[in-house]
């Protein structure tokens, strides 16, 4: 037999590895600052300048409640309120390890005592209370501290007179604590009430992901609602739903766009623009007294009290009632 005829064996696997290897060219290995939409690195200095959004493709990366508070304060900050306020475990719940050791967990990886962090801050110099919420400690989960941080929130807001800026990011309502958690549904809409009779505005920023009683409740409430790109906002995940259902979901179902589409958010915006369109929205709706000069308002009040006042002129003639309704009929 001849040398030149012999075949040569190559195992499958061997090819298979070879093929994979020619088509996917080796790539740095895939971390925090890698881009899931479109493999872009960034380092941490660069993920911050740019507010942990890719200048590739414009992915939303998350942003820690600390963060958020920097990106929509002042270069001078925020001065952080009610910080030591911790988690009790009145249920002394054990799943599969007790929450007391989560709860110590959580603090430890995230550095906070908790998955909402409030604070006084000013956001392009308009003053503000802001309500922040952090999908890292324990999926944002709502328990009773968060629905404590939020409600004297809520009432620091209104005795102020400052508007309220409140970011959401949630799993739900927190496991852990059964029942209690799930009475911070009614607590925080209830607080939400009080401001709206002291007539503060509420500013809700959708983050991702807000679901589940967090949606149900007050991340649903504000006078004005912006959501950030590709946030999934719905009170189930689309997998759950499927799931329940047995029917296939759009793509879209439950992200921003969609939910801006159905009328859910008045606006999806870009996390670049988030404090210019925040803080111009501050000054629009800011109270003649909070600027410290009485008798005029600033032009965006001033133009609101003057059409208030034409509508109410013109309710008034067209009463039936009304003595100055012409010749009549
Ligand atoms: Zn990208």
């Amino acid at each position: 037999m001849s040398k030149v005829g012999r075949n040569i064996h190559v195992s499958v696997d061997r090819l298979r590895q070879l093929a994979h290897r020619d088509a996917r060219p080796r790539k740095i290995k895939a971390d925090a600052g890698t881009c899931p939409k479109c493999d872009s690195h960034y380092s941490a200095d660069e993920m911050r300048r740019n507010l942990r959004v890719c200048p590739a493709c414009g992915h939303h990366f998350p942003v820690t409640a600390r963060e958020r508070l920097e990106q929509l304060g002042e270069p001078g900050g925020y001065v952080e309120l009610w910080g030591d306020l911790r988690a009790a475990d009145p249920l002394q719940f054990t799943d599969l390890r007790p929450y007391t050791e989560r709860i110590a967990e959580a603090e430890k990886s995230t550095g906070m005592g908790e998955a909402i962090v409030c604070a006084e801050l000013e956001v392009r110099r308009a003053p503000a209370i802001a309500a922040v919420m952090d999908f890292t400690f324990m999926g944002g989960s709502m328990g009773a501290v968060v629905g404590e941080k939020f409600a004297r929130a809520c009432d620091y807001a209104a005795q102020k007179g400052v508007p309220l800026i409140v970011v959401a990011a949630s799993g739900g309502a927190r496991m852990q604590e059964g029942t209690l958690a799930l009475m911070q549904m009614a607590k925080t809409v209830i607080a939400l009430d009080a401001l709206a009779e002291a007539r503060v505005p509420v500013i809700v920023v959708l983050a991702h992901p807000t679901t589940g009683g967090v949606w149900a409740s007050f991340a649903s409430l504000g006078d004005i609602t912006y959501a950030e790109p590709g946030a999934l906002i719905a009170f189930s995940g689309p997998r759950v739903i499927e799931e329940t259902t047995r029917e296939v979901l759009p793509a879209d179902f439950g992200r921003a766009e969609r939910q801006l589409a159905n009328g859910q958010v008045d606006a999806v915006v870009d996390r670049r623009e988030l404090a210019e369109r925040i803080g111009r929205v501050l000054h629009i709706l800011r109270r003649p007294e909070t600027d410290g000069t009485t008798g005029t308002a600033p032009p965006g009040l001033q133009w609101a009290q003057d059409g208030a006042q034409k509508v109410k002129s013109m309710m008034d003639r067209m009463r039936p009632g009304a003595t100055d309704s012409g010749s009549g009929g």
